[in-house]
């Protein structure tokens, strides 16, 4: 499957390795896909695929064996202000600056903006992830949830071609989980950015996603497309359905009765 020509991301064939002491690793082989304006698209597989590697490749933080990535038909070379990550790690904001300082460093890194306009998208995406009351806060103050959701308003404000995240949510509580898939779902409807969210849960999968793409284990190869997910989410049985299809895809046996 060949990366077409329209695309904003695309993935042609991407083999990726790690060389250690002792061995060359192979992340993935071969992993072809594209990402259209607009997607919410999933990388779902079991831990060890290849999640994260793909996700630095599309970052500029790792450079592929084989194959090629495009971003807007030009060759991903280095990170950017482009490609803005968020990750599932709590302490991705500089311990020493604020909130509203966090949010604006990458603005004022980027050359793009001065530093009053910083300030202005700073507080517009701070309001928009719910954080007024800890602008000024510093990231050792936050609960997970906070400095997750201050990471988010960090990777969007600079209004990226494409959001990364991996796995953002995965080291919250399950109440507090449920509550930022929600909210990220409700900034997607208001601004239709794209999303590119890797995640080992088939169920937050169907959540987020408006297209999956599903990585068979180590190394991490396409093993299908789902697309047009969009439909499913009104319709508590075809996601059941599809859920427990998903798991036979990714585990080559029946689902457990609780799948997560
Ligand atoms: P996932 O995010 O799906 O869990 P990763 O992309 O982190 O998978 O890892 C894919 C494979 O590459 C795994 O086998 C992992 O052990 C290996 N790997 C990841 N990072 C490194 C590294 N820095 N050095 C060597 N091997 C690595
Ligand atoms: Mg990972």
């Amino acid at each position: 499957m060949a990366a077409s020509g329209n695309a904003l991301l695309g993935l042609e064939d991407v083999t990726l390795c790690y060389a250690t002491s002792e061995q060359i690793v192979t992340a993935t082989w071969r992993v072809s896909f594209d990402v259209a304006q607009g997607d919410r698209f999933i990388l779902l597989g079991p831990s060890g695929c290849g999640k994260s590697s793909l996700l630095k490749a599309v970052g500029g933080y790792m450079t592929p064996t084989e194959g090629h990535i495009t971003l807007k038909g030009q060759p991903v070379t280095r990170p950017g202000p482009d490609r803005m990550m968020v990750f599932q790690e709590f302490d991705q904001l500089l311990p020493w600056k604020t909130v509203k300082q966090n949010i604006m460093f990458p603005m004022v890194m980027s050359g793009k903006y001065s530093k009053a306009e910083a300030a202005d998208r700073a507080d517009f995406y701070i309001d928009k992830v719910h954080l007024s009351r800890a602008r000024n806060s510093f990231p050792h103050t936050l609960s997970g949830g906070m400095k997750q959701r201050a990471a988010i308003a960090r990777g969007m404000a600079t209004e990226p071609d494409i959001l990364l995240m991996d796995e953002p949510f995965a080291a919250l509580d399950s109440l507090t989980r449920g509550q930022m898939q929600d909210e990220l779902l409700a900034l997607w409807e208001e601004t239709k950015f794209t999303l590119m969210f890797v995640t080992h849960s088939i169920t937050e999968a169907l959540k987020i996603g408006s297209r999956i793409l599903l990585l068979s284990a180590h190394p991490g190869r396409v093993r299908a497309e789902l697309n047009d997910l969009d439909g499913l989410r009104d319709n508590p049985l075809r996601s059941k359905a599809m859920e427990a299809d998903i798991y036979h895809l990714l585990f080559g046996q029946a689902a457990p009765a609780e799948v997560e």
